[in-house]
């Protein structure tokens, strides 16, 4: 909201008022919205605590940096401190990327600053740049149809249209421009890749994220520049002029770093019955704090354990695992491959994920046996009074817990936050913790510990889930 300060500010006559009037007239004035929405939301309690204590005192933490052991440690110091009992670090060495100076512009048919970030794994251009005659493609599917050689020497620059969803789904058809447009770009010989973010605000940041390099392609300077950017873009190439760009993008490959998972249990009464494992990652892109992606997830999972044993233990142990390098863990190198292989003979019952923001959970989902509908019809009735409402379609988990579902066939239920806003922050600046709502969070985690409540304390079966 725009301070109304003008109507008295502006204007001789009022310049000439003595001080006490022009106080009193600015008292006069509405403000208590404008500095309500320009103060800091504060919450409360263990997840609020984790979220502020995690940005504040770490920030940002690329997988494999030294941010990020220094964040295993604060994992470890803070769960031990919440009570949590075999607090363990399991280092790992993970093929990961490190970010570098970052600058662009166009330079034809108009001189145009460019707000760009790399994606992680491309590769770093000449350190005084790369000039190339820029081509617009306006889809993936554009860029795929040009002929193979066409862009030798030249730089691709991909657009899109993801939009808002409450469910997300944008991101993966959207995202993908990101994962395979620079692998598609590389095979038809061009020089680097520019893409439009994988984001839905309008704000002049980029989105970063990793891209994954096909079989048999060169990796190229891949990098992603803000909505309004690809709008300029888009708008220079329908004039139809030749575009070029001079881009700096100087991250490099950082491979063999250390990283690692944090794991801690609740120990439940039952020793011997399968365990529920609950995850969110640690690490986080570098450009924000990792507020929403994901010390959000961290908070939500282990505040709602805790919140489920508040009364006493519950028969089956809760296990939390605080997984490193999500964020550039695809090919086997994340934390949830890393859990399943150390944890993969161990009898897990259900897995459960949270890496999807801090807003409001609206549906649920799971992927039971037949033979335990009580145990899903029990999930969903705590969950009716919240006014959270089963979905049918598959639950997965997630990355974290993508590894261990796999290997032991786990049963998993899917806890769905409104995604209408998550687009607009993820992997960007951004991504701080003034976008954290206390209240939603707090949602997530009483709907976290209806759900625990139930499944920890199942004393029958739970069966192997069924495929999607
Ligand atoms: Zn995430």
């Amino acid at each position: 909201m725009a301070i109304p300060v003008r109507r008295v500010t502006q204007g001789a006559m009022v310049r000439k008022l003595p001080r006490a009037a022009l106080l009193a007239a600015l008292a006069a004035l509405p403000f208590t919205a404008t500095i309500a929405a320009a103060t800091p939301q504060q919450g409360s309690g263990v997840a609020w605590d984790i979220v502020e204590g995690l940005t504040t005192e770490i920030g940002p933490r690329i997988a494999g940096s030294e941010a990020e052991a220094r964040a295993r440690a604060w994992a470890d110091a803070k769960l031990k401190a919440l009570g949590f009992s075999n607090v363990k670090i399991e280092p790992f060495k993970a093929n990961v990327w490190q970010r570098g100076p970052e600058h662009a512009k166009l330079t034809a048919p108009y001189q145009q600053p460019l707000a760009i970030t790399a994606l992680g794994f491309s590769v770093p251009t000449p350190a005084d740049g790369l000039t190339a005659e820029m081509v617009y493609f306006p889809t993936l599917a554009a860029l795929e149809a040009a002929p193979a050689g066409s862009l030798k020497g030249k730089v691709a620059f991909v657009d899109h249209a993801m939009r808002r969803a409450q469910d997300g789904s944008g991101y993966g058809p959207y995202g993908n421009v990101r994962r395979s447009g620079p692998s598609i770009a590389a095979q038809k010989g061009a020089a680097g890749i520019v893409i439009r973010s994988a984001g839905t605000d309008s704000h002049r940041n980029p989105h970063t994220g990793a891209t994954v390099w096909a079989e048999g392609a060169t990796p190229i300077p891949a990098g992603a520049v803000s909505n309004p950017d690809a709008d300029l873009i888009a708008r220079i190439a329908q004039r139809g002029k030749p575009m070029q760009i001079d881009m700096t993008l100087m991250g490099k490959p950082n491979p063999g770093a250390p990283s690692g998972n944090v794991v801690a249990e609740l120990p439940g009464r039952d020793p011997s019955l399968p365990i529920v494992l609950v995850a969110c990652h640690l690490d986080s892109w570098d450009l924000g704090t990792g507020a929403i992606d994901d010390a959000s997830g961290c908070a939500i999972v282990t505040a709602a354990a805790l919140a489920a044993q508040k009364d006493g233990k519950t028969l089956r142990t809760i296990r939390v695992l605080w997984s490193g390098n999500e964020e550039m863990g695809m090919n086997g190198q994340g934390g949830g491959t890393h859990y399943a292989e150390m944890h993969g003979d161990e009898p897990h019952a259900v897995a459960m994920e949270s890496d999807f923001g801090a807003d409001n959970v609206w549906q649920v989902k799971n992927n039971f046996a037949p033979a335990n509908k009580a145990l899903a019809d029990k999930i969903n009735a705590a969950l009716w009074p919240m006014g959270i409402v089963p979905h049918a379609g598959p639950a997965d988990g997630g990355a974290d817990v993508g590894a261990i579902i796999a290997k032991q066939k786990l049963a998993v239920v899917d806890l769905g936050q409104d995604g209408m806003h998550y687009f607009d922050l993820h992997h960007t600046p951004d991504d701080t913790l003034d976008k954290v709502d206390p209240a939603t969070l707090q949602q997530n985690v009483d709907a976290w510990t209806a759900v625990l409540k139930v499944i920890a304390n199942e004393p029958g079966e739970i069966a192997e889930g069924v495929g999607e």
